[in-house]
This record gives C-alpha cells, sequence and structure tokens, in this order.
C-alpha cells in the first residue's frame, strides 16, 4: 500500500510507518527528539485521545504530537501489536532497559532470531526502577515507543519484574504489565544449616495450618527423574517447609491479590527464588512445586537459585558439567509438574551455559538479562566520548564499595584497571571487574546530581547515546545476538 505520509516532509523513521484500518502512523526525528504523527480521514475516531498539532495534508487531518504518555497508551489502543500479551510457554527473552532508548536494538536482535524466540521489551525490577528515578508507566511507554518506531509487528509480553509487594503490583497492572515475576526472597530461610531434626519440627509446626507437614501430601514419596532417585523423606520435607514454607505463603497472598486486581486483564505468573543464598535443590524444586499448585497459584516460568555463580553483566562462574548436572533434573521436574518455564536470571553474558539451557529445557525457557544494555550503553560512550567514560568510571570506582551491597558479585576495585593506564576505553567494558564496577554502580551513575537542578552525567550520557543512536543499535544487535544464536539455531 502506497504512503502518504513519505510524501510529507517530515523525517520519518522508515520502519515506524503503519497503515491500519485506513490511517498511517509514523515516527519522525528532529533536534527535539521524535515526535509521533497520524494521518487520518476528517472526523476518524482513530485520532480521538492522541494529543498534538493538528493540521491538514492531503484532504486528511494529520497530526503531529509528542511521545507523550497520553500518545503511547492511545497508540496501544489503536495499534493491536503494541499491546503486551501473554507469551505462553514459548522460549522467550526479557530484555531490560534501564534507559529507555535500548529497545530498538533489542529489535532488531530478536528479529535476527527467524522468529524462535519471543521478546520482552518492557521490563524493570522495582529495585531498577527505584535507582533510575523511572516508575512502571514510564518503562512501558519507553518500550512501546522503540517498538514502534522499528515496526516490530510479532507477539510481545512486558515483565513486571521481582514484585516483592502488592503495591508492587498494582502499579504494574496499572501500566499494563503480562508477565508477574512474584518475588518471595525476603521470606526465604537461609539459616538453618545446623537446624537438627526437633528444631526443624518445631520451626515447621509454626507455619501457617495449610502448610503443615500432613497437607503437602508428599511424605515418603519418591521420583525417579533423570536417573536419580529423589526419596522425600521428613528431614528432607521439613527442610523444604523451614526454608521456604513463608515464601510459599507469601507466593499465594501475592497470587490472590493480583487475580483479584486483575480481572479482566490478562497475565501470567513467574516465580523467582533466584535471590537466596544456597541453591535450590531438585526435592525443594518439588516441594515448590507441588505446594503452590496445591494452593492453586498458576505459573509459567521459574526461577531456582541454580548451582554456581550467577554475578551480573559477566559469564557463569563454576563447572559447566555440573550445572547441566543440576539443570538438566530442574528441567524434568519442570515437564512434571508442568510443563512450566524455568527462567535464568541475571542471564545476561552467560555464554557458557547457554546452549546446555537451551537443550536440557527443550525450549521451556525463559533469559532474563537487564543490565548488559546497560554496559552497552558505557561501550558505546567510550567509542565517541573517552573524556565521559572516564568520568564516569572514576566515579565507579568511588561509589562501588557501597552499590555493590545488595548483590552477589566478587569483583574487586585491585584488579579492574587503573585509571591512568586505560587507553582503549571500550576495551574496559571486556574486562571482568570493571564490567561489574560498571554495572552495579547505574543507579549513582545515572540519579547523581550536581546540585538540585543539574545531573551529574545524565543529561550527557543521554545526548551522546542520542545522537550515536545508531552504534548503540548495533552494539546492542551484535551484543543479543550472541545471547540469542544458541536458542535459535537450526539443530
Ligand atoms: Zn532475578
Amino acid at each position: 500500500m502506497t504512503s502518504l505520509l513519505t510524501s510529507t516532509n517530515l523525517a520519518l523513521y522508515p520502519k515506524s510507518i503503519v497503515n491500519y484500518q485506513d490511517v498511517e502512523y509514523g515516527l519522525v526525528h528532529s533536534q527535539s527528539g521524535s515526535q509521533l504523527v497520524v494521518l487520518a480521514p476528517h472526523y476518524s475516531t482513530a485520532l480521538e485521545g492522541f494529543e498534538g498539532e493538528i493540521s491538514e495534508f492531503n484532504d486528511r487531518t494529520l497530526l503531529v504530537g509528542p511521545q507523550s504518555a497520553l500518545n503511547a497508551s492511545s497508540l496501544r489502543t489503536h495499534l493491536p501489536c503494541l499491546q503486551p500479551r501473554l507469551l505462553g510457554l514459548n522460549t522467550s527473552i526479557g530484555m531490560g532497559d534501564r534507559l529507555g532508548i535500548a529497545t530498538p536494538g533489542h529489535v532488531r536482535a530478536v528479529s535476527e532470531a527467524k522468529g524462535r524466540i519471543a521478546p520482552i521489551f518492557a521490563q524493570q525490577s522495582i529495585r531498577e526502577m527505584t535507582r533510575t528515578g523511572r516508575n512502571p508507566q514510564q518503562v512501558m511507554d519507553d518500550a512501546t515507543w522503540g517498538v514502534f518506531e522499528e515496526g516490530w509487528q510479532g507477539a510481545i509480553g512486558a515483565d513486571a519484574d521481582h514484585l516483592k509487594t502488592t503495591d508492587d503490583i498494582d502499579a504494574c497492572l496499572a501500566a499494563g504489565f503480562t508477565l508477574f515475576t512474584i518475588d518471595p526472597g525476603d521470606y526465604v530461610e537461609n539459616n538453618l544449616q545446623s537446624d537438627g531434626l526437633n528444631t526443624l519440627i518445631e520451626k515447621a509446626e509454626r507455619l501457617s495450618a495449610n502448610l503443615q507437614l500432613k497437607k503437602t501430601d508428599l511424605l515418603g514419596k519418591t521420583f525417579d527423574i533423570e536417573g536419580i532417585r529423589l526419596v522425600l523423606d521428613e528431614p528432607t520435607i521439613l527442610k523444604a517447609m523451614v526454608k521456604y514454607g513463608k515464601a510459599i505463603d507469601h507466593v499465594v497472598t501475592m497470587n490472590e491479590h493480583l487475580r483479584q486486581v486483575a480481572k479482566n486483564h490478562p497475565f501470567e505468573v513467574e516465580i523467582s527464588m533466584d535471590e537466596t543464598e544456597l541453591p535450590t535443590s531438585p526435592a525443594e524444586h518439588i516441594y515448590i512445586a507441588n505446594e503452590l499448585q496445591r494452593l492453586g497459584v498458576t505459573w509459567i516460568s521459574f526461577a531456582p537459585r541454580f548451582v554456581g555463580r550467577f554475578e551480573k553483566g559477566v559469564d557463569y562462574i563454576g563447572d559447566v558439567c555440573a550445572f547441566e548436572a543440576d539443570l538438566a533434573i530442574h528441567a524434568a521436574i519442570a515437564r512434571l509438574f508442568g510443563p512450566y518455564k524455568l527462567s535464568l536470571h541475571s542471564g545476561s553474558d552467560k555464554f557458557s551455559i547457554y546452549p546446555v539451557f537451551a537443550e536440557n529445557t527443550q525450549g521451556f525457557s525463559h533469559i532474563k538479562t537487564a543490565g548488559t544494555s546497560y554496559l552497552e550503553a558505557l561501550r558505546t560512550i567510550a567509542a565517541t566520548d573517552p573524556d565521559l567514560i572516564r568520568e564516569i568510571y572514576s566515579f565507579a570506582l568511588e561509589r562501588f564499595e557501597t552499590d555493590k551491597q545488595s548483590y552477589f558479585i566478587s569483583a574487586q576495585i585491585i584488579k579492574a584497571p587503573k585509571l591512568d593506564r586505560i587507553s582503549d576505553w571500550p576495551g574496559l567494558l571486556d574486562q571482568f571487574d570493571a564490567r561489574e564496577i560498571l554495572h552495579v554502580t547505574f543507579g549513582s551513575v545515572l540519579t547523581e546530581k550536581v546540585d538540585v537542578a543539574k545531573w551529574l552525567f545524565y543529561d550527557r550520557f543521554m545526548d551522546i547515546l542520542r545522537s550515536n543512536r545508531e552504534l548503540y543499535y548495533r552494539n546492542l544487535e551484535n551484543h543479543f545476538g550472541r545471547h540469542l544464536a544458541p536458542f535459535s539455531s537450526d539443530k
């Protein structure tokens, strides 16, 4: 279909132009940022809900408006492909974007995956939102604009990540998220190594009535999984109960709340137990799945705490064979009680385990990444503004000891490249310690102010990325291409 919009003199992003029900939509770039354009027959109801300047073009009404929340919301209403939906059991990847401008790069990477991986572009944990001063609606809208700019037509999900309270659920539901990742990590009991049987019994009896041992119906059961016999004897179940009982209670409460407030809004649930100190054993996985199912929770994916170390923005640390053996059992349990997907959190840059993850989950997998897109932004800055990256790195080194508190990471300042010895700034982004140091300090870098009105970095940071957006997208496309290849290759 010929496009009338292209005969205007507007500087359109070519891929953004879409004609839907005789109305054309597009995105134009200008000095002051991008703008939405809508070209519709006079009196078309398609223009309702948009804000902007109205003029006449070729016997039609032309609206040029800002990238506002109102216009993002109206776009989603008018163009169904922009609405997040349920991705079900499809192999999927979540590509969190802390800056709000990475989505076009993510779209390009996913486009290469031949439709074999369903993407989530709007994804942010409440912790990340707090650290970057964003809210769920902004996260959703930024992703919408990015998807629209690239003209992506496939299904998309939207992940409200690591939700800890019912307030978190409400805020994300209002913003239109469809995947709710419930994180009961604060309720997991990690200190039970030295507990004897009697202590375990006492602690288990203190759990709520519907979680008592008799109710589980697991005592004495055996499961033959991947050639391994798992015997659920009393000490094993009691340990699982004490470690995860309160967490199960919390998931049930959160899920019940979600069900009530969602009403007709479609949603799916992920359960994340990845941010615990100790790995989730196979018996514990069975206990968790059994109890959640028994208590009426339905979930699409589960993130256990796997063996080995999953640090942010760097490859897997540990024995890949041991990981695979552990994974094979978790995957079999997920098929037995579901099927549901296994979700790999801190999933960015785990190149050494993607092939075994893809194979053992048989496609029932979700990869969750967040900070690696921020690191690619820094790589882009390193290539275009060495002074700025030097300032950021210097600041990150100062902030590191404070900012690393809530993360499991092993970077050491002493091992990171010294400021005055760096000549290859993009290369800094390939050094283990520097990557982690830069990764965990993102919140400080993006929100530090010189005074009330002036950012230390934020404005310059975003300006550089906006004026080098094609380079940023290319860096993202390359980097995510490496993430996606093991999940989309022909066997
Ligand atoms: Zn996680």
